[in-house]
């Protein structure tokens, strides 16, 4: 069985899923048997998934006020000329 320390080594290969089988295997035993490490686990893949996942950025209200201000101006100022 693992160590803990072992474990922690192979996370983020295991979360990458490049590890083989075998390492695998081990990891999740690691995680079934070891609840500090099952919440490291957790933690850690899911922080990648918001992370790889990310929407963009959204508009701040203000920004788009301001922005939907500017181009009603800008109509306004079409239909002018
Ligand atoms: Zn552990």
């Amino acid at each position: 069985m693992l160590t803990c320390k072992q474990f922690l080594e192979e996370l983020t290969d295991y979360l990458d899923e490049s590890l083989s089988g075998e390492s695998r295997a081990a990891i999740e035993k690691h995680i079934s048997e070891c609840p500090n490490c099952w919440v490291v686990a957790d933690t850690t893949r899911k922080t990648i998934k918001i992370y790889k996942g990310m929407d963009p950025y959204p508009i701040p209200q203000d920004l788009h006020d301001r922005l939907l201000a500017a181009l009603e101006r800008k109509k306004a100022g079409m239909r002018q000329t």
